[in-house]
């Protein structure tokens, strides 16, 4: 068993690739969910792409 450091990609959807993972976020967002963005997962046993929230905006 691989144990995640940092973002966990348990039980969220898993896209293969950027467009996919865009696609998703796209569809999500106008449902009405607000920043929202695809990131690559860094989890070695995942290697997909993953819809999160983004962290705290800076302005
Ligand atoms: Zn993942």
């Amino acid at each position: 068993m691989i144990r995640t450091k940092g973002r966990a990609c348990t039980g969220k959807r898993r896209h293969d690739t950027e467009e996919q993972a865009e696609e998703h976020r796209r569809r999500l967002i106008a449902n009405g969910a607000v920043r929202l963005t695809a990131y690559r997962c860094r989890n070695q046993a995942c290697r997909g792409w993953h819809v999160g929230h983004l962290p705290k905006p800076r302005h």
